[in-house]
């Protein structure tokens, strides 16, 4: 007689309590909880799969579990997950279809294809430049082998890449306490290609730069200043010069500021790519706009795009003083009927406290200005609804009157 198959082992998934505060967050549908609010968890290997229990028992779905940071659960589903692996395979899937049908990115092939959270895989970005995708593992779950075996095979398989780079962040893996890797090609011979955005070329380098290569958050920003743009244009903080070569399509000259000669040499290439002429200058953009408003220059343009300023809640107030003043200089040098596009990527300034730093400045420069528009991050990277950290970039742009 035939022997009973035998039944399909199921390693018994560990299992984690939150405290009822804990579970107030996941019924306020953000997908963190944090290591204060996790009762009893023991023993659960580092980037586990975890079922989530409220104190009494009831299930409340799966979760990626962190041994080290102090977000000790990311949410992943309301139900329970039994392959990981095929799980995020198929939410980069979803991630890719959501774009293509709700017709998101338009006028570029460099755009962000996964926005962790935003695209309910927590702990990875994937942004594609041209033909070279741009992968950043955030956490222990996401670093594990089979999960990132199915990350570079379904990238492979929808997007057929000529490359894939992984872009490694150190101070997120000492967090994680995953071993140190460097960043470097995961896939294919190519790290390095020519992208467009709005019909302007760019160089990427995928293995230098700041963030993946570029700030495709910007992306449309650049298309709206540019229709406001004219005259005389001043860009401060223009990294590879995303704005100042839309700028250079509509305004008489464009400057470009920044304080890394690496970002500004890419600049310099990149407007030569163009068939453009724009003048760099590497300096301390706080040191030269105060400089140059107090020899009464004037612009019709100027953008500023500084770096985050808050980087934690408690330094928002010095961080509202550093918008104040950069805006406060660049309002005072504005022309009438001059343009000012001004921005903050700072998660921890809300659009209300911006709008308050830009009126102080405005009264303090004796200008009267209009927001024509009150803009975000691109279409694709989108804003997940009740969780506050996707939604980190505002871009106002004003017209000052006469
Ligand atoms: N506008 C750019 C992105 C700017 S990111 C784009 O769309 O691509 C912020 C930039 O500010 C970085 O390039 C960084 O090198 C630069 N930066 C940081 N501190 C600075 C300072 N004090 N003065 C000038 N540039 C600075």
């Amino acid at each position: 007689m035939p022997k009973k198959p035998h039944a399909p082992i199921h390693l018994a998934e560990p299992s984690i309590k939150l405290s009822a505060r804990g579970a107030a967050r996941l019924q306020a549908r953000h997908p963190w909880v944090y290591r204060s609010d996790i009762i009893g968890a023991n023993d659960i290997p580092p980037g586990a799969l975890v079922r989530v229990l409220d104190q009494r028992g009831k299930f409340l779905g799966t979760a990626l579990y962190s041994s080290s940071s102090q977000i000790a659960i990311r949410m992943i589903s309301h139900g329970s997950v039994a392959d990981l692996p095929a799980l995020v395979a198929e939410r980069i899937r979803a991630a890719i279809a959501y774009r293509k049908e709700n017709d998101l990115v338009n006028d570029t092939d460099a755009y962000r294809i996964v926005f962790s959270e935003a695209d309910f895989l927590p702990g990875l970005i994937v942004d594609r430049y041209n033909d070279v995708l741009s992968v950043q593992i955030l956490t222990q779950a996401m670093d594990a082998r089979p999960v990132r075996e199915a990350i570079l095979q379904t990238l492979r398989e929808q997007l057929q890449p000529s490359g894939i780079v992984e872009r490694v962040d150190a101070r997120i893996r000492e967090i994680e306490q995953l071993p140190p890797r460097a960043s470097g090609l995961l896939w294919g011979d190519k790290s390095s290609t020519e992208v467009r955005m709005n019909g302007v070329r760019f160089y990427h380098d995928g293995l230098e730069g700041q963030k993946t290569g570029a700030f495709l958050d910007q992306r449309e920003n650049y298309a709206a200043a540019a229709r406001y743009a004219h005259g005389e244009a001043l860009d401060a903080f223009c990294y590879q010069g995303g704005f100042a070569l839309h700028l250079a399509a509509k305004c008489a000259s464009v400057v470009g500021v920044d304080s890394s000669r690496p970002a500004l040499e890419m600049a310099e290439k990149n407007s030569t790519l163009n068939g453009r002429e724009l003048e760099w200058i590497e300096a301390n953009a706080f040191d030269l706009l105060r400089d140059y408003a107090a020899a009464n220059r004037r612009y019709d343009t100027i953008v500023l795009d500084p770096p985050a300023f808050a980087k934690t809640k408690r330094d928002l107030e010095k961080a509202l003083g550093g918008y104040k003043e950069l805006n406060l200089r660049a309002m005072k040098m504005l022309r009438p009927g001059g343009i000012l596009v001004t921005c903050s990527c700072s998660f921890h300034v809300g659009a209300a406290d911006f709008l308050g730093v830009l009126a102080a400045a405005a009264q303090d420069a004796h200008k009267t200005l209009r927001v024509v528009e009150n803009r975000g991050a691109a279409r694709d990277h989108p804003i997940l609804l009740n969780v506050p950290e996707t939604s980190y970039l505002q871009c106002m742009i004003l017209i000052a009157s006469d």
